[in-house]
């Protein structure tokens, strides 16, 4: 079994009748809940809950506090190659896209490492584009063992590896997965990821549930807001996620809720999420999953961000570059992913999080 089987299973049922008939009094038993199956969950994503953020908040903000107190763990994101063999429609690195692809050498990912961990982050993403010939896994382990000379945690976000690749990397020294579905609607997964491995759906949606088999300690999943529903995409997320940790407890979970930003090339099938659905997403999130990470990335505005911190969002990115290089030289970088709304500093992140009263934590994880 694995979760495409608990996909499946729900396709005769009608999420939209639930979507849309929710009642107020069922929104209040909810929130007096102290657990929540999934179809509470679904209500939470409600058009009614909608209405119904304010009590929602108080209870998201009581959660977080009881399960994270007043942390919040930064890191940042480390591009290291943009070379890509898929067709996604909605991502600048689409290999159809004629941008300036990159890759960095061994010395090359060495300065951008010293580089970031200036700022005085110890937990960092290395992220590469979907190409196994331009990135095979002994690239992505030969850069985690310079990572791991300057930085104390560091996950991993790139195209989907077997179980015993996984493994290689957890050997290396690699803690963390982060594996978006993107779109958790198989019909719409097709037709926006045209050519290339990422096709395959079912491979990616197994890929999280590989990482646990592996030994990797933080899993991050979700889903790229935008492509389809929100409302059922956030509902997948979760599901997903209590899937995951029902069945491996011994990890520790996020969940992220990125949308769509502007990137290269011409995608206009956007389903709108607005900051009032984002909210609505985050304190549903919070309340169903309770002790699970949510990550919230630079493509929000910075008062937006600071905004979601005391309703459930943990996990924050600082000191942005989405372009391979773009920490350590203004020349030869390759182009950015999509465009970031968030630009401040490690420094500057930091000083906000301390003004709201909150811990900025530098690091989740340390390798010894
Ligand atoms: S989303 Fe990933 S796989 Fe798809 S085009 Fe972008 S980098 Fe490649």
């Amino acid at each position: 079994m694995s979760f495409y089987d608990v996909y499946k299973s729900l396709e005769d049922k009608d999420l939209d009748y639930i979507i849309e008939n929710t009642k107020e009094e069922e929104i209040k038993e909810i929130l007096a809940k102290d657990f929540l199956d999934e179809f509470d969950f679904l209500k939470l994503l409600s058009n009614e809950a909608k209405n119904h953020l304010e009590i929602m908040a108080k209870r998201a903000n009581f959660l977080t506090l009881k399960h994270f107190g007043r942390a919040v763990l930064l890191y940042t994101p480390i591009y290291i190659s943009n070379y890509c063999v898929n067709k996604c429609v909605y991502c600048s690195y689409n290999h159809e896209n004629e941008i300036k692809r990159k890759k960095l050498n061994l010395e090359e990912i060495e300065k951008e490492a010293i580089e970031i961990s200036k700022t005085g982050l110890r937990h960092i993403l290395l992220l590469t584009g979907d190409s196994r010939k331009e990135s095979p896994v002994s690239y992505i382990k030969d850069a985690v063992k310079i990572l791991k000379k300057y930085f104390d945690a560091i996950s991993i976000e790139v195209y989907a590896l077997k179980e015993d690749e996984y493994k290689e990397l957890v050997d290396a020294g690699v803690s963390g997965l982060t594996i978006y579905q993107e779109v958790y609607n198989e019909d719409i997964y097709k037709k926006v990821h045209l050519k290339g491995p990422k096709s395959n759906y079912k491979n990616r949606l197994d890929a999280p549930e590989r990482g646990c088999k592996a030994g990797m300690k933080f899993i991050g999943i979700g889903a790229l807001l935008g492509l389809n529903d929100f409302r059922k995409e956030a509902f997948y997320t979760g599901i997903h996620c209590n899937y995951l940790q029902k069945k491996y407890p011994h990890v520790e979970y996020s969940v992220s809720a990125p949308r769509i930003r502007p990137h290269v090339g011409i995608f206009d099938l956007i389903d709108e999420v607005d900051d009032k659905d984002l909210v609505q997403i985050i304190l549903a999130y919070r309340i169903y999953l309770k002790s699970v990470g949510i990550t919230m990335s630079t493509r929000e505005k910075e008062g937006f961000r600071d905004h979601l911190i005391p309703l459930g969002v943990t996990n924050i990115s600082a000191g942005v570059k989405t372009s391979v290089k773009g920490h350590s030289s203004d020349e030869d970088k390759g182009e950015a992913q999509f465009e970031i709304a968030d630009k401040r500093s490690v420094k500057e992140m930091k000083e906000a999080i301390k003004n709201m009263n909150y811990q900025p934590l530098m690091k989740n994880w340390m390798n010894i």
